[in-house]
């Protein structure tokens, strides 16, 4: 029987789960968790790279989890990231297969750094927040994963876990890991309701996610009101309704996906209606996750012993893989 090909991907604490993690990414995972092995991760550690509070870091890891568990995802593929000290220890190893210039050039880093730099007193911007990328690396291959379902906006970061892999292998002489690629949604990249020239985005502020959780009365006036048109008139679609449309054909509304479009290239379509038909679609695919997640919600000692059990499980197969990584470095793994 042919072996099943592994799947990686994680999110980070840092808030509620939002309609771009769900149509970017976490819609994918439940999908893939049928053909293959998965391992989905909720990275705390990457959590720390901006300001932020332990106390509100743990409550958040947990809450992810259980909106995690209410979208679809299995328990027993999920784990917590610091539950797996594997993943640090092959960052620091693959810290030194990385140009300080590969990290420099990475688009989020210089978005971050700048959001980091103007909210803090002090102009702190934390090393970490650099070297980020590499600790992702280190949660893709740790794993040894063929597929990573990720959102658009996490392309270059997987280009160098690609990169990272192949110098380790080719300084070690073999070809140890594989190079993973990316799976990406028909909805790669959500915008922005209230700057739909950006992407959704929970560290940019409220307004700028739309949290899969809300309550029904928030998405709906949320979407009532998103930027439609932003003055320019090129001709073509504004990226505000662009946006809507998108999220509408996420949301498999494609009946009145359809019927709109065909107003929209008409001229007649009124944007106000536009509107209510994607929030109510929104309410309609979260529905089943605010109910579901009730339930977990009151059973949460259960959750948590589930997760534990996961991690201990799925950190068994990360341990496998340092011992090989440190043999093949010249490091030294004691033997019990
Ligand atoms: P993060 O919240 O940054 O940890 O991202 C978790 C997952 O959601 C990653 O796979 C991201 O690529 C994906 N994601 C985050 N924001 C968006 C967005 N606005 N559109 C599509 N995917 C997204």
């Amino acid at each position: 029987m042919e072996e099943k090909k592994t799947v990686l991907s994680c999110i980070q604490p840092t808030g509620d789960m939002h309609f771009g993690n769900y149509f970017g990414a976490v819609q994918n995972w439940v999908h893939l968790q049928d053909t293959y092995d998965c391992y989905y991760g909720v990275v705390d550690y990457h959590a720390m790279t901006m300001p932020y509070n332990p106390k509100k870091l743990r409550s958040n890891t947990w809450d992810l989890i259980i909106n995690l568990m209410s979208a679809g995802v299995d328990p027993k593929n999920l784990f917590i990231q610091s539950m797996v000290p594997e993943h640090a220890e092959l960052s620091w190893i693959f810290n030194c297969f990385c140009s300080f210039g590969q990290l420099t050039r990475m688009t989020q880093f210089k978005d971050k750094s700048s959001q980091s730099n103007q909210s803090s007193e002090d102009g702190f911007i934390a090393a970490g927040l650099l070297t980020y990328p590499i600790l992702q690396a280190a949660d893709i291959l740790v794993y040894r994963a063929d597929f990573v379902p990720v959102g658009k906006d996490q392309e270059q970061h997987l280009e160098l876990s690609r990169n990272i892999a192949q110098r380790f292998n080719n300084q070690m002489g073999k070809e140890y890991f594989k190079l993973p690629e990316c799976l990406f949604t028909e909805t790669p990249k959500v915008m922005s309701p209230a700057d739909p020239t950006r992407k959704m985005s929970k560290s940019a502020g409220e307004k700028h996610a739309i949290s899969i959780f809300a309550d029904p009365d928030r998405i709906r006036k949320q979407i009532k009101s998103a930027v439609t048109d932003t003055g320019e008139s090129s001709g073509e679609m504004s990226p505000g309704v662009a946006n809507l449309f998108s999220l509408l054909k996420a949301s498999n509304e494609m009946d009145s996906y359809n019927s709109l479009m065909e107003d929209y290239k008409k001229g007649s379509l009124k944007y106000s209606e536009l509107k209510e038909v994607v929030a109510e679609a929104l309410v309609k695919v979260s529905d089943p996750f605010r109910e579901k997640r009730a339930k977990l919600v009151a059973n949460k000692k259960d959750v948590k012993y589930q997760i534990k059990q996961a991690s201990i499980r799925i950190r068994g197969r990360a341990q496998e893989t340092l011992r090989e990584v440190k043999e093949l470095a010249g490091l030294l793994n004691a033997k019990m």
